[in-house]
């Protein structure tokens, strides 16, 4: 197994879809909308094109995984 089936099979178990299909179909992996529409900043549309997850789920997911980070970090969505 090479690393894009294995991170495809990780995808696919954790959203229930690979980040190709999200990307073919210009969704977000994690809420499934349309990820333009919820990309802000360029440093969001690049996370899209990395990750294939918006900029208001990676920046929600950023906050859970360490709250801290917004006092110290300003959230994407204010970085113009
Ligand atoms: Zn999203």
């Amino acid at each position: 197994m090479n690393l894009q089936s294995l991170l495809d099979k990780l995808a696919l178990v954790a959203f229930g879809m690979t980040q190709r299909e999200a990307w073919s179909k210009g969704i977000c992996i994690e809420c499934k909308q349309p990820a333009l529409s919820k990309c802000h900043t360029g440093i969001g549309c690049n996370e899209y094109r990395i990750s294939a997850i918006c900029e208001e789920c990676f920046d929600a997911w950023r906050e859970r995984r360490d709250p801290a980070c917004k006092s110290v970090i300003p959230a994407r969505s204010t970085i113009q």
